[in-house]
């Protein structure tokens, strides 16, 4: 695996491995590496010739209010990690490398960046769009990959490669989780040890709320009662939205159909935490 902090370095490398007919795969991530992510380069790995994979903190995404100078980085492990799970190329630019000077083109995709992580984080969508804007035009044709648990971005990146046409095939992949069902996540390191115990109630929230679904359930409100309740006996849980939307357009659903997703946020001390299920299929665990 080669590293790369320079966008013209990259291109380079690029250019070559497209000059001799190579498929590409792109994953972009924030570092501090797990499985989640690693299941998204295996995945790039398996139906690419060559994976490139970013590790950038992108400010842009962050409000001020934000974790942005305590988000947690270790790029020693980063390193050997991408490696193993099958990165050729490692892209970790710098601040000074992505953003020259202060940044004066953004990228924003109305409606479905409004909503639920919009509505909590407004800034947040166009701050996502923005850079991976940029890493798409760096890197050019590929196929992108993203996770599941952030199921919003996948709706608000797909809609942006369409509307702007990018020449980048984007593909979801399912959510990797801890063995309590907890959706792994790099902010999970926030949560003390009985806040992370705490956090298995959002699983156990979903998985809940999917019985009942089972059952033949389909009013949402009923569904969403079921998770608040779950979520609200814990003290350490504060929740931020608990939602049932169409997977695509994320508009708000009042019947259950094979297209509703259901999405939770919620804080817990200095973590806010996401995650989500198609409604009908429930969780993978
Ligand atoms: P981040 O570093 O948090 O920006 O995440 C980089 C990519 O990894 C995004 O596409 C995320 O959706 C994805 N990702 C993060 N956590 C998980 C997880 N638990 N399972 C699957 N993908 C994940």
């Amino acid at each position: 695996m080669d590293i790369l902090t320079e966008t013209k370095h990259l291109q380079n490398r690029l250019d070559d491995l497209r000059n001799s007919q190579m498929s590409i795969g792109l994953v972009p991530t924030m570092g501090y590496l797990h499985d989640g992510h690693l299941s998204l380069i295996r995945k790039a790995r398996s139906e690419n010739d060559a994976v490139v994979t970013t590790i950038f903190v992108n400010p842009l995404q962050f409000a001020e209010t934000e974790d942005l100078d305590t988000y947690p980085t270790d790029i020693e492990r980063d390193t050997f990690l991408a490696s193993e799970a099958g990165t050729d190329l490692l892209f970790t630019p710098t601040n000074e490398e992505m953003f020259c000077d202060d940044v004066l083109t953004t990228v924003s995709v109305q409606e479905i960046s409004t909503v639920l992580e919009g509505a909590s984080r407004p800034t947040h969508f166009s701050g996502v769009a923005t850079i991976v804007a940029k890493l798409f035009n760096i890197v050019g044709v590929c196929s992108a990959y993203f996770g599941e648990k952030d199921w919003q971005q996948i709706q608000v990146i797909k809609r942006m490669a369409q509307d702007l046409s990018y020449r980048v095939e984007i593909k979801g992949c399912p959510i990797i989780r801890e063995k309590d069902g907890l959706a792994m996540s790099s902010r999970n390191v926030y949560l003390t040890k009985e806040q992370r115990k705490q956090a298995s109630h959002i699983p156990e929230s979903l998985l809940k709320a999917h019985e009942k679904i089972k059952d033949g359930e389909r009013q949402s409100s009923v569904i969403k009662g079921i998770i608040s309740e779950r979520l609200d006996s814990s003290s350490a849980i504060d929740i931020d939205y608990v939602e049932l939307v169409n997977g695509e357009n994320l508009s708000i659903t009042d019947q259950i159909d094979e297209e509703t997703r259901v999405l939770v946020a919620v804080r817990i001390g200095a973590a806010r935490l996401i995650d989500n299920m198609n409604a009908l299929e429930g969780l993978n665990l």
